[in-house]
């Protein structure tokens, strides 16, 4: 009976938590040359971009590369970075830049997502942290199509700086909430989640026009605390914003719509000849980020516009979209002696918490 128990434990082991997922790494450095360190025996791989879609990897030509070790990985892109990897690291060339490919065990990923994203915190926030990033890697493992890849380690997806930002206190927060998603009317939902709300939080669908279920606008008088509550300020000229926007003759940029919290939904573009062009702030924050390369100049919707003779003067408060937990929000909440549940419910009050299943 003993024995039958050990097996089916075995049994349950290896398919609830074996589960890998695939991270895009290190891509933002568009990496032609890199360098992996096999710390369990000293072996160390320069590979570079060859000739055909190939690689060479210690000079040789080959169409993958793929290494997995009992110790973490140490990759090098020279003079950028230098991080550790558990699990397996995958290489090929995708159109003359380095694919690299991080396939982790689900909770050995969380342990590094839950440092990674929120930093410094009370273990109820890392818990919190645990299961959102939890649930968006198994949203992503479910939707997955024929992509080399789940997810990303930045921001668009969610972020993963690797073994070094393990902690013991965010593998205590993802062992404490093992296996544990979100769950909404029998699926796991699409996973939102931003730094600072500044007051309330949004719907998906006010945001980026697209509907995803199970959300719901909650106040939010907790994220006073964070350093992106204050107000920041980002100056632009009409002249630059008709660069920005390839427009000429452009009078003025105007909120038209707001949330009941103060978030901009919608703003115009308004033109000398009274003609007036809408579009989402969520849109408007993007193209300006694109143009500049730089995200956070325009840190959130939740802004006013001052005129400045030929000037605009963006002055808002918090950091990110808005959608979902309120990262210092929750920090916030666990000062105050709130658990994951209760933070969990707070902010995504139409939604359950449950263990992983295939359904
Ligand atoms: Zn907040």
């Amino acid at each position: 009976m003993k024995r039958l128990f050990f097996i089916f434990l075995f049994l349950f082991h290896s398919w609830g938590y074996g589960i890998e997922i695939k991270i895009s790494i290190l891509g933002i450095f568009k990496p032609k040359a890199i360098r992996v360190l096999n710390q369990e025996n000293h072996q160390v791989y320069e590979i570079r971009i060859g000739g055909q879609n190939q690689i060479l990897v210690n000079g040789k030509n080959q169409i993958f590369f793929t290494l997995e070790s009992s110790l973490p990985l140490e990759l090098s892109v020279p003079s950028k970075i230098k991080r550790s990897y558990v699990g397996k690291i995958l290489i090929s060339n995708q159109s003359g830049i380095l694919q690299i490919v991080n396939q982790i065990e689900i909770e050995d990923y969380i342990k590094s997502v839950v440092n990674s994203e929120i930093g410094a915190a009370p273990l109820e926030a890392l818990k919190t942290q645990a299961v959102l990033a939890r649930s968006k890697a198994y949203e992503a493992i479910m939707k997955s199509g024929k992509k080399a890849y789940h997810l990303t380690d930045l921001t668009d997806s969610q972020v993963y700086k690797g073994f070094e930002a393990v902690t013991k206190k965010s593998s205590r927060a993802a062992a404490e909430t093992e296996g544990e998603v979100l769950w909404f009317e029998g699926k796991i939902p699409e996973i939102f989640y931003a730094s600072t709300c500044a007051g309330g939080t949004v719907l998906p669908k006010d945001v980026w026009g697209k509907n995803s279920p199970g959300y719901e606008a909650v106040p939010c008088g907790y994220c006073t605390q964070s350093p992106h509550y204050q107000n920041w300020k980002w100056e632009v000229s009409l002249q630059e914003l008709e660069k920005i926007f390839n427009v000429s003759h452009l009078k003025h940029i105007e909120v038209q719509s707001s949330d009941s919290f103060g978030r901009v939904l919608i703003l115009s573009l308004v033109f000398e000849d009274g003609v007036r062009r809408v579009l989402k702030a969520e849109d408007f924050r993007i193209i300006i980020g694109r143009y500049y390369r730089k995200w956070g100049l325009v840190k959130s919707s939740f802004f006013s516009i001052v005129e400045l003779q030929d000037k605009l003067v963006f002055v808002g408060k918090g950091l990110g979209h808005g959608v979902g937990l309120c990262q210092y929000g929750a920090k916030e909440m666990a000062f105050l002696g709130w658990d994951y549940q209760k933070i969990l419910n707070y902010y995504y009050p139409k939604m359950t918490i449950g263990q992983w299943e295939v359904k």
